[in-house]
């Protein structure tokens, strides 16, 4: 699950992890409101920075600088009137712009490879990871965080020297890395990121002040370990869920878009692999992964089949079951109940073996469906419908 930037931001301060502060506004004029506070608390000026679960905000002109509350509302106002990447604006941070001598990138991922946490630094900061792992892969640091021990001082240390950092900031860093690797572990997150990290210049009293900030943030939770923080579940930005998303959390779907034609539906992960597999070595390429579980009665079967239709580049349907503790005539049921509904008509192979397969077999050959015995002839059947319902590609 993605989580805004401002609720990364309370998470990583949580964390006691150096966070400017922030407003979140949905209108213009609180965003006016919020920046008349920090002006009057002394801040020059004032950033704002349209929250929407993109990165590549900076780019796309969704974070700007205002310098009184008028510009701040008119900046606002243009802001929540963007659309970043398709997505309308409709809300943004508020804070005291920071006055930046360099950024740094600082991230952490849950590497399945390796197991661990793996920690990784670049002195390309402000700039998408992606990009400078493509240009420049040596321009990243990485550190691996012991599975016990975590991330030991000294690891931290050596990622701060290859950016460059010494000196005073070194102890902020050592800091700013751990509390990035406590992030991780204590909101199950699969990744922590700030970019830029960037060594910013505040007045004191005793003139400027150069310390590290967390200017921005990104954090992504493992949806599966959710239930043990029912609290970060309010975290869940509604407004921005793709509602075929919705649907499958709630009936409990697994359910991931891909590029190709054939939609699958097929119970048990590994299952619903292989039927992606052969669908490609049957020629075509599959729109979706789909798994509706074990057990899935016929209203799941519904809903499955209506997250696969709503893909418009759908154009077969490839069903495989296999019965175990899913009943092969419930899933028929399902079937026959969603192709009655359905808006739009999409050619279907069905294969159901295992429990109930023979009073499946007759419900789908009463209903006049297309069946099929085994799994390469399905995925077969359905690549060559695709084709034909194409003209030619599946
Ligand atoms: P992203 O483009 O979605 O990653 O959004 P960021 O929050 O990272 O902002 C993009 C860029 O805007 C940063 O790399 C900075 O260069 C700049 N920026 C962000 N916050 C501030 C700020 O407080 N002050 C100044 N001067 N620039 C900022
Ligand atoms: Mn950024």
């Amino acid at each position: 699950m993605k989580i805004q930037e401002a609720d990364a931001k309370s998470l990583l301060a949580a964390q006691g992890l150096p966070v400017p502060p922030w407003a979140v506004a949905r209108t213009a004029v609180d965003a006016r409101a919020a920046a008349e506070r920090f002006l009057a608390a002394g801040a020059g000026r004032v950033v704002i920075k349209a929250q929407v679960l993109v990165g590549g905000r900076g780019k796309a002109g969704g974070v700007r600088l205002a310098g009184s509350p008028a510009e701040a509302e008119e900046v606002a106002g243009r802001i929540l009137g963007m659309q970043i990447k398709g997505i309308p604006v409709r809300k943004v941070l508020v804070g005291p712009a920071a006055v930046i001598v360099k950024e740094f990138y600082l991230g952490a991922i849950l590497d399945r490879a390796s197991r661990r946490i793996v920690l990784m630094a670049s002195a390309e900061g402000g700039v998408e990871i992606e990009e400078v792992a493509k240009a420049t892969p040596e321009a990243i640091h990485r550190v691996a965080a012991h599975p016990l021990l975590g991330l030991l001082d000294w690891q931290a240390r050596e990622l701060a020297f290859a950016v460059g950092l010494a000196g005073p900031h070194l102890r902020d860093f050592v800091r700013i890395a751990r509390g990035i690797v406590a992030t991780m572990r204590a909101y199950d997150a699969d990744l922590v990121e700030v970019n830029p990290l960037a060594i910013i210049r505040e007045s004191g009293p005793e003139g400027h002040v150069e310390r590290l900030a967390c200017l921005d943030a990104k954090v992504t939770l493992d949806d599966s370990a959710l239930p043990r923080h029912p609290d970060l579940e309010k975290l869940r930005d509604l407004d921005e869920e793709d509602p075929a998303d919705a649907e499958a959390r709630h009936y409990d779907i697994s359910f991931i878009h891909l590029d190709g034609s054939i939609g699958c539906m097929v119970n048990g992960a590994g299952l619903a692999m292989t039927t992606m597999d052969l669908v490609n070595r049957a020629g075509g390429a599959p729109a979706n992964f789909l798994d509706i579980g074990g057990g899935a009665k016929a209203d799941r079967v519904s809903a499955a089949m209506r997250l696969i239709l709503a893909d418009p580049k759908v154009r077969a349907i490839l069903v495989n079951i296999f019965g175990g503790i899913t009943r092969g005539d419930e899933v028929a049921r399902g079937l026959i109940d969603a192709r009655a509904r359905q808006e739009r008509e999409v050619p279907m192979v069905v294969r159901i073996v295992g429990t109930n397969a023979e009073e499946a077999a007759r419900l789908l050959r009463e209903a006049a469906f297309e069946t099929a015995a085994t799994l390469d002839e399905a995925a077969a059947k359905a690549v060559a419908a695709a084709r034909q319902a194409t003209g030619g590609a599946a």
